[in-house]
C-alpha cells in the first residue's frame, strides 16, 4: 500500500529499523517486529547505509518483511554514493519485489574528500525527480525534514527553501529528524504552511534508553536536548533501567502534546528494540485517532 494514500485517510503509526549485520541480529530484529506487529503499524521502514554499505541487507530485510508479514514496508535509499544507473537498478528491484514506498535521502557526506559520482544525484531532490521521471506514481515518496534545520543549512529560510524543492519534485510526505522540544516542530510547520507546503510532516520520535548514545546522535544531527531533560538523565547515565524509565516518560508527554496538536502520525526510531516503543504506545493509545488498521 502506498503511504501517501494511507495518509490522506488516516493517522499513521510507524516504526523504523536498521538492517542488522549478523544472523543473530536479524533473528533479534524479527522478534522485535513480531512484538510491534501487534500494534498494527501503518508502515515500518528500513534504513540504508549512506555509502551503499547496507544495499543488500536493506533490500533483503525489506523483502523479508514484505513477504513474511502483512506489514507495509518503506525502504530508505540514499543517493550520495550511487550512479543513477545503480539507483535505477535498486528501484527496479524494489518494484519487482512489490515494495511501493521509498524514503528518498541524500545521506551524510563522508568526511574523507568524497566526490558524488559524475552521473549521480548530489541532493535528495534529484533522487525524488529521478524516481518520479522513471516510475511515475508507482512509488509513494517520503523525504526527510529538519525542524531544527539540517547541520549544513545556514539558516531556517535555506532549510525551508530546499525542503520545498523536494515537495515540488513530488514528495508525498515527510518524516522529521528527531527532536525533543515540540516548539521546534510547531514553528517548522508554521513556516512550511506560509510557503504552501501542505504534505503530511510526521514527527520522528526517539525514545531515550541510553543517554551517551543520544547525546552523540543529537550532536551529529543538531537536535537540542532540553537542559531540564539533561538534568533528569545525567544522574542516571550509568543506569539503563532508570534512563529508560525517564526516556519513556518524556516521550509519552512529548507524544501526548503532539497528539493534542493534531499531528498526522508518529514515527518511532526503535533502534531495533520493542520495549520503549511498546510502553509509549500503551500509554498514548487512547489519544491516537481512529485507524482502519487495514494493513
Ligand atoms: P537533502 O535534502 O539533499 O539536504 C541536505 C542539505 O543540502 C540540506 O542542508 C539542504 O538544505 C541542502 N540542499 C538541498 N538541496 C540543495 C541545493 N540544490 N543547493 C544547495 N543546498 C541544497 N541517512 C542514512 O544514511 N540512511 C538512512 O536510512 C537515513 N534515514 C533517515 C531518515 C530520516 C527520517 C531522517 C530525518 C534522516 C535520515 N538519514 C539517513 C540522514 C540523512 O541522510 C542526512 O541527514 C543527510 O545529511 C541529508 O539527507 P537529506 O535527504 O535530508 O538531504
Amino acid at each position: 500500500m502506498k503511504i501517501g494514500e494511507i495518509l490522506k485517510r488516516e493517522f499513521s503509526v510507524s516504526f523504523e529499523f536498521f538492517p542488522p549485520k549478523s544472523p543473530e541480529g536479524e533473528a533479534e530484529l524479527f522478534k522485535t517486529i513480531k512484538e510491534l506487529e501487534a500494534l498494527k503499524p501503518t508502515f515500518v521502514s528500513i534504513t540504508y547505509g549512506a555509502g551503499g554499505s547496507t544495499r543488500d541487507r536493506t533490500r533483503n530485510i525489506a523483502r523479508r518483511i514484505h513477504t513474511e508479514t502483512n506489514l507495509t514496508v518503506m525502504a530508505h535509499l540514499t543517493c550520495i554514493a550511487h550512479s543513477k544507473e545503480d539507483i535505477m537498478q535498486i528501484l527496479r528491484d524494489y518494484k519487482d519485489i512489490g515494495i511501493e514506498n521509498i524514503l528518498a535521502l541524500r545521506g551524510d557526506i563522508p568526511k574523507d574528500g568524497f566526490q558524488t559520482p559524475v552521473y549521480g544525484c548530489k541532493y535528495a531532490v534529484e533522487l525524488v525527480r529521478l524516481i518520479r521521471e522513471n516510475f511515475g506514481d508507482w512509488f509513494s515518496i517520503g523525504v526527510a525534514s529538519y525542524p531544527e534545520k539540517h547541520p549544513e543549512s545556514p539558516n531556517m529560510d535555506w532549510e525551508i527553501r530546499y525542503f520545498k524543492e523536494k515537495v515540488l519534485a513530488g514528495a508525498d510526505f515527510s518524516i522529521t529528524q528527531m527532536f525533543f522540544d515540540n516548539a521546534y516542530y510547531y514553528s517548522f510547520l508554521e513556516r512550511c504552511l506560509k510557503e504552501n507546503i501542505t504534505i503530511p510532516i510526521i514527527p520522528g520520535i526517539m525514545p531515550i534508553t541510553n543517554f551517551a548514545q543520544i547525546k552523540k546522535f543529537a550532536n551529529m544531527c543538531g537536535a537540542t536536548i532540553p537542559q531540564s531533560l539533561v538534568e533528569l538523565l545525567e544522574p542516571y547515565a550509568d543506569n539503563p533501567e532508570e534512563t529508560t524509565k525517564i526516556g519513556v516518560e518524556f516521550a509519552i508527554r512529548q507524544c501526548e502534546d503532539l497528539l493534542d496538536n493534531g499531528v498526522p502520525g508518529l514515527h518511532f526510531y526503535t533502534l531495533n528494540k520493542s520495549k520503549a516503543t511498546l510502553l509509549i504506545y500503551q500509554a498514548i493509545k487512547h489519544k491516537i485517532p481512529f485507524r482502519v488498521l487495514s494493513v
